[in-house]
C-alpha cells in the first residue's frame, strides 16, 4: 500500500510547479474536494509567501466549514511503561534503565479521578508493548475500570486506545470493550528508516505494523487514528505515505482514518535530538498541517502538548480539531505531578491546565468541546464520515459541544469563566439555523444549569 518509488517520483515531478497552478490547487482544496498525490507534493515543496498565506487561509476555512469553531479536548492516560521495544526515539525503550511501572486497578482509579477533576471526559489510553508485563487482558481490565469510575466530577465517556499492533482476535476484544478510536502511529512510512528505528524488537516488523488497521477493521473497529512521528524521516515522504495508507483503507473498507495525529519528535531519556537529521522547523510543520487539512478535509486532526502554547494557538487556525490539555506522559503521572515527581515518555511543552486551555480557546473564538456523543450514538466509521460530508454535522455537533461546554463551565469553571462563557454559549446557540434543534438546545442548556448532566 506504500509505494516508495511512486512517492519519490511524485515529489520529483512536482518540484517546480508555477505559483498560479499552486493557487489553483489551493482553491480546489478549499472546495472540500481533497488533493491528489501530485497536488500534495506540489504544495509541500513550495514555501512562497503568497502560496503559504493562501494555504493557511484555505485550511482555516475548511476547518470552519466542517468542524465549525469546535475544538475537542482530551488527555492521555499512561498505564504501563514496560516495553520490549527498542524505538530509538522513545524514553521508554527497553535499554533505558529506570523502575518500570504498571498501574494497579486502584492506581488507575486514582489517575482517572484526577483526570475527572480536571473536567476530562475523553482519554487516550497509552501503554508500552510487553506481552508478559502488559498483556491485552490487563489493558481490557483497565478499560473496564476506567469506564466504571463515576464521581461527582463526572466520568470518562470515551476511551481511545493506543496500544501496540496486534491480532484480529485481540482487536475484537478491544471492540467489545467499547473503545472509541484505535490509535496507532506508523512513526515512519519509510521502511529503511523504520527498520533502523526499531531494530531487533517486536515493533520492528514494518509490514505487521502497517497492516494493523486492516486487522482492526476486520475486527469491526471502524474508527482508526493514524500518525507519523515527524522528525524521523523527510516530512514530504511521510505526508504522502499517510495519504497512501488512508487511500488503501478507503478502497478496502470504505472508510479511511478517523483522525490523523501530528506528533513531532521531542527530547526523551536515552536519545539526543541531534541524532535525527529530519527535525523540522515550526514554519514547515504548520504548512504540513495545513496541507493535510486540504488533502483530507473530513478527517479529524490532533495536536498534543508536545507543541508549545504559541504553536498550538496558531495551528488551531490551520485545521486542528482536537487538542490534549493538562497532559502527563508518565505512568501514574497525574498523581506524581500532584506529589512533585514523575518519569515521562518524552518532554511536553504546553504545561497549561485544561482550564487555562479552555479560556485561551474561548478567547480565540473557539468552542472547546467535551463531546463524546458520536460513538455512543453509533456514529462511527463511514456513518460519521457521511454526517461530516453532508454538512449536517453542525446540527449535531454544535449543540453537543455547547452542552458539554456548559457542563464544564458549571462544574469546573471559576467565576471569570462562568461569567464570560455562559453568554458566549447562548450566543452560539442562537446562531443555529434549525429552529427545532435550537429550541431543544436552549432547553437542555437550562437543564444543565440546574444540575442535569450528559444530555446528547
Ligand atoms: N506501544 C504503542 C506503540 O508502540 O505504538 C504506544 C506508543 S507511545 C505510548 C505513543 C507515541 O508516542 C508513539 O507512537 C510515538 O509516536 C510517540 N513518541 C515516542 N517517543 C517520542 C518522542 N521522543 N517525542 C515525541 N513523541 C514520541
Amino acid at each position: 500500500m506504500i509505494n516508495e518509488q511512486l512517492i519519490y517520483e511524485t515529489l520529483e515531478k512536482n518540484k517546480n510547479v508555477p505559483k498560479e497552478a499552486l493557487l489553483d490547487i489551493i482553491d480546489k482544496g478549499s472546495k472540500l474536494q481533497g488533493l491528489t498525490y501530485d497536488e500534495i507534493a506540489a504544495i509541500l515543496q513550495n514555501d512562497d509567501e503568497e502560496v503559504t498565506k493562501a494555504l493557511f487561509k484555505a485550511a482555516g476555512e475548511i476547518k470552519n466549514k466542517i468542524y465549525g469553531n469546535r475544538v475537542v479536548m482530551f488527555a492521555p492516560l499512561y498505564i504501563s511503561n514496560y516495553c520490549v521495544n527498542s524505538c530509538k526515539y522513545c524514553g521508554y525503550q527497553a535499554c533505558n534503565q529506570f523502575d518500570r511501572k504498571k498501574l494497579s486497578q486502584e492506581e488507575i482509579i486514582q489517575e482517572v479521578k484526577i483526570l475527572e477533576q480536571m473536567g476530562h471526559k475523553r482519554i487516550a489510553l497509552e501503554a508500552g508493548e510487553d506481552p508478559n508485563n502488559c498483556p491485552l487482558d490487563y489493558v481490557l481490565e483497565a478499560i473496564d475500570t476506567i469506564y466504571s469510575v463515576k464521581t461527582n466530577d463526572g466520568n470518562i465517556r470515551r476511551i481511545n486506545v493506543n496500544v501496540a499492533a496486534t491480532t484480529v482476535e485481540n482487536y475484537k476484544k478491544l471492540k467489545d470493550r467499547d473503545i472509541g478510536t484505535y490509535i496507532l502511529f506508523q512513526e515512519t512510512y519509510h521502511r529503511p528508516t523504520y527498520e533502523v528505528m526499531h531494530t531487533d524488537c517486536l515493533k520492528g516488523n514494518y509490514e505487521y505494523h502497517l497492516t494493523a488497521f486492516d486487522r482492526a477493521m476486520e475486527a469491526g473497529i471502524d474508527d482508526v487514528g493514524a500518525g507519523v512521528l515527524f522528525g524521523l524521516y523527510d516530512y514530504k515522504f511521510e505526508v504522502l505515505g499517510l495519504m497512501m495508507h488512508n487511500a488503501h483503507l478507503e478502497q478496502k473498507y470504505g472508510v479511511g482514518f478517523h483522525t490523523i495525529s501530528v506528533p513531532r519528535l521531542k527530547k526523551a531519556e536515552g536519545m539526543d535530538l541531534d541524532m535525527f537529521p529530519h527535525i523540522l522547523d515550526d514554519e514547515t510543520f504548520k504548512r504540513l498541517i495545513a496541507v493535510i487539512r486540504l488533502a483530507v478535509p473530513f478527517t479529524g486532526m490532533i495536536l498534543s502538548t508536545r507543541e508549545s502554547v504559541e504553536l498550538r494557538r496558531e495551528a488551531i487556525h490551520y485545521g486542528i480539531s482536537q487538542v490534549s490539555a493538562g497532559s502527563s506522559t508518565g505512568v501514574g503521572g497525574y498523581k506524581e505531578r500532584e506529589d512533585g515527581r514523575s518519569v515521562e515518555q518524552f518532554d511536553v511543552s504546553d504545561h497549561r491546565s485544561p482550564l487555562e486551555v479552555v479560556k485561551s480557546l474561548l478567547a480565540q473564538g473557539f468552542v472547546p468541546s467535551y463531546c463524546t456523543a458520536c460513538y455512543r450514538s453509533g456514529r462511527t466509521g463511514d456513518r460519521f464520515m457521511q454526517l461530516a460530508k453532508s454538512g449536517n454535522i453542525h446540527n449535531v455537533c454544535s449543540p453537543n459541544a455547547l452542552m458539554t461546554l456548559m457542563e464544564y463551565v458549571e462544574d469546573f469553571g471559576d467565576s471569570e469563566l462562568k461569567s464570560s462563557a455562559k453568554e458566549l454559549i447562548y450566543k452560539e446557540a442562537e446562531k443555529l439555523e434549525n429552529e427545532k434543534v435550537k429550541a431543544l438546545l436552549i432547553k437542555n442548556l437550562g437543564l444543565i444549569e440546574t444540575g442535569e448532566r450528559d444530555l446528547f
